[in-house]
């Protein structure tokens, strides 16, 4: 059976899912088939009878651990299988560890996972001055180079830094106070614990004798030292990588760690892949054009596999519209024509451009999935369940209590909410404690009489809550309705049936949780569903929407990328790196296999206002488009050329001058003089 299962690969592939014992690295480019060989040594390894549940396998995304799951229990006959590998995100990794392990650091395993909306918040209440995406980015950055607030505080040298550390240590405060963990701490927490206790990094160690990561060149030096201690009773690494493909460098994530592999992990076996399987010709050779543009690169050969396929298409558009006119009409042709939606993918560097795409996609009435976006979650109304199911799980979430406690209306007001924040930091007790620790006269005079009254019901029914869910979940959301009557809160207001509609969502999946998981409680559903975002399966129907960071690994037989204009894709400007924006423009067009449209607007409507923009370089450099179309196009306008134009349709040229970049036209259509920038017309 082993020998049957490695018959899909092809010899350079064979060799690394044969080599099981030692560090392994198997470098090579997109499609070349590293996921699928690390799938089938998966598979292989239980294959020749090794305890599955001693195998673990890391991925980045949700979305890769399900399908790299799927795919390896088809390989094998899964029902000999008592305990599944464990296949999963690093961060997922880290939260089952901290459900087991958080006692090591003195912390209660009910912790809650914060997103990175709740991060801004929490950041915005400690400190008003300082940009919040600046403080969000350099927390995180020390976090993930294992800098202490003490350490940042002491080598900060510029007032600012001086000032973001010392936000990065109350942040540290506010989250221990709450029992709180970002994403970081996923991670972070885990390789505290296992630095400081040996014997159980030796244990953890000798659980899962075999490791194996994909996407390696987008780890940073925390997973990096995370997977050192993972490791520190054998050597048996498998990690797969491509660094042309590594797009985190803004997330910390190392190049290092993959050249420096072999230094890392001892006598380690090097594999190159360099045929790919997923490309056309015509596909994989712009995207070996548009990469050798990088001089910071290990430099690799790929050989397509398959033919030479069609061209790749290029559309010009005046704007966001136009341009998600024609892709949806692209995509009514290919659906009708019995494509499947989830062959078809739109990617873009920007999330912004997504907003433009799901209106055009509502109104041609085709059915869409925004992967990797926190669509769902993010609405105002699922926030506030998951407020108040965090406050039900975590008495000492006063950051959650404080969106909820006058939600639906109560009468609690800002400054109640103040008063009863500066109590708790007083008292040192969270705000539903000290709600039921005072009595009725001692809250009055904090917050007034009928403040006081309102709080102590408050505080009652979330008691009677906790005590319905401990005895039994399916009746809790009943009680949770009838107590606080959220949903109805929406009965009569403008959008609320819609709001409605998502509450019945989101209570229909806390209902499946609790049936399809009967041991689990409400606790883990909250931290299940904080990971979750980007694992939005996809349906055979739906046409997936995303960004390139979420489209990584993946694979659409049809794919269009838009925003091909200089400032969205690549980014420029103040802390943008063009070698990564290149590499993620590699990323973006080795997902194609047979069909790829790209995309470009000379304007776009963004953060306001309409912005006039010219196309990517990468458009040239990719060889999609041969030399600067537009300068061809503007020095050959002149008097007397017919023109076209997209909505004045033909007309002609009266005159040309220059304008910047551009140049101005006045064009005769139909006796109508209009000026308008030679970039908006084409030779009739
Ligand atoms: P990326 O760098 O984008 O993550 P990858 O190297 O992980 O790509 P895979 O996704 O594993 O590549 O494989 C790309 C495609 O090639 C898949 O459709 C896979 O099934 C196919 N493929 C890989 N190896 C072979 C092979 N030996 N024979 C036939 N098809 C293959
Ligand atoms: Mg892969």
């Amino acid at each position: 059976m082993s020998e049957n299962l490695l018959s899909s690969l092809n010899e350079a592939q064979k060799v690394a899912a044969e080599y099981i014992d030692g560090s392994l690295l198997i470098l090579a480019g997109a499609g070349s088939g590293k996921t699928k060989t690390i799938t089938t040594r998966l598979a292989y390894l239980i294959s020749i009878g090794i305890d599955p549940s001693s195998i673990l396998t890391l991925t980045f995304t949700n979305k890769a651990a399900s399908e790299m799951r799927e795919r390896a229990f088809k390989m094998i006959d899964s029902t000999i299988i008592n305990t599944p590998p464990l296949l999963c995100t690093f961060h997922k990794f880290g939260l089952l560890f901290l459900k087991f392990h958080m006692s090591e650091l003195n912390r209660k395993n009910n912790f809650v996972i914060i997103d990175t909306d709740d991060k801004k918040r929490i950041l915005k209440s400690i400190d008003k001055e300082i940009t919040t995406s600046l403080l969000v980015s350099e927390i995180s950055k020390y976090k993930n180079t294992l800098i202490t607030p003490y350490e940042a505080k002491s080598s900060a040298q510029l007032k600012l830094y001086q000032q973001i550390a010392n936000i990065y240590e109350k942040y540290e405060e506010y989250l221990l106070k709450n029992n709180l963990v970002d994403f970081d701490d996923l991670l972070l927490l885990p390789y505290k614990i296992l630095k400081e206790n040996e014997s159980l990094a030796k244990e953890i160690s000798q659980k899962y004798q075999y490791i194996m990561v994909d996407e390696y060149q987008d780890t940073n030096e925390l997973q990096y030292r995370l997977l050192r201690l993972l490791c520190s009773s054998h050597n048996n690494l498998c990690v797969v990588g491509d660094d042309d493909q590594s797009i985190y460098g803004w997330r910390g994530a190392t190049i290092k760690n993959i050249l420096n592999f072999s230094e890392h992990f001892e006598n380690t076996k090097v594999v190159k892949l360099e045929e790919n399987y997923r490309s056309t010709d015509t596909i994989l050779d712009h995207a070996n054009q548009l990469i050798e543009h990088n001089r910071d690169r290990l430099g690799k050969k790929l050989v397509g596999t398959k033919d030479k396929g069609s061209s790749v298409r290029v559309y010009e558009s005046h704007d966001e519209n136009e341009e998600t006119r024609k892709i949806c009409d692209d995509i009514k042709i290919l659906l009708e024509s019995g494509v499947q939606g989830k062959d078809i993918a739109i990617l873009f560097r920007v999330n912004a451009l997504s907003r433009s795409l799901e209106e055009g996609f509502n109104r041609a009435g085709l059915h869409y999935k925004l992967v990797g976006g926190m669509k769902f979650y993010e609405r105002a109304e699922i926030k506030d369940l998951i407020a108040y199911f965090r406050v039900l799980t975590n008495s000492n979430d006063n950051f959650s209590v404080k969106r909820i406690i006058n939600k639906p209306k109560r009468g609690i007001g800002k400054t109640t909410i103040e008063k009863l924040d500066a109590k708790s930091i007083e008292t040192q007790k969270s705000i539903v404690d000290l709600i039921s620790s005072l009595s009725s006269e001692e809250l009055s005079a904090v917050v007034g009489k009928k403040n006081a009254r309102t709080l102590k019901v408050f505080e009652a029914s979330i008691m009677d809550l906790r005590e319905i869910l401990n005895d039994s979940k399916m009746k809790f959301l009943d009680s949770f309705e009838e107590t606080f009557d959220y949903r109805a809160s929406y009965d009569n207001v403008p959008d609320g049936f819609d709001r409605q509609g998502n509450i019945d969502e989101f209570y229909g999946y806390v209902r499946d949780f609790f049936i399809q998981n009967p041991h689990l409680d409400l606790k883990d559903f909250l931290n299940e569903i904080a990971l979750e975002s980007e694992s939005d399966e996809f349906s055979g129907e739906a046409v997936s929407m995303m960004s390139i960071h979420a489209a990584k690994g993946l694979e659409f037989k049809h794919l269009f990328i838009i925003g091909f204009e200089e400032g969205f894709f690549p980014i420029t400007g103040d802390g943008s790196d063009i070698e990564e924006e290149r590499r993620l423009g590699y990323v973006a067009i080795t997902r194609a296999m047979d069909k790829l449209t790209l995309s470009f607007a000379h304007s776009r409507f963004y953060k306001g206002k309409r912005t006039i923009l010219t196309k990517s370089r990468f458009l040239s450099e990719s060889g999609v488009i041969k030399g600067s179309l537009t300068i061809e196009k503007h020095s050959s306008f002149k008097k007397g050329d017919l023109v076209q134009h997209k909505i004045f349709g033909i007309g002609r040229v009266q005159k040309s001058t220059k304008a910047g970049k551009d140049y101005k036209l006045t064009i005769n259509f139909g006796g109508t003089h209009r000026e308008i920038l030679s970039s908006f017309v084409e030779k009739a």
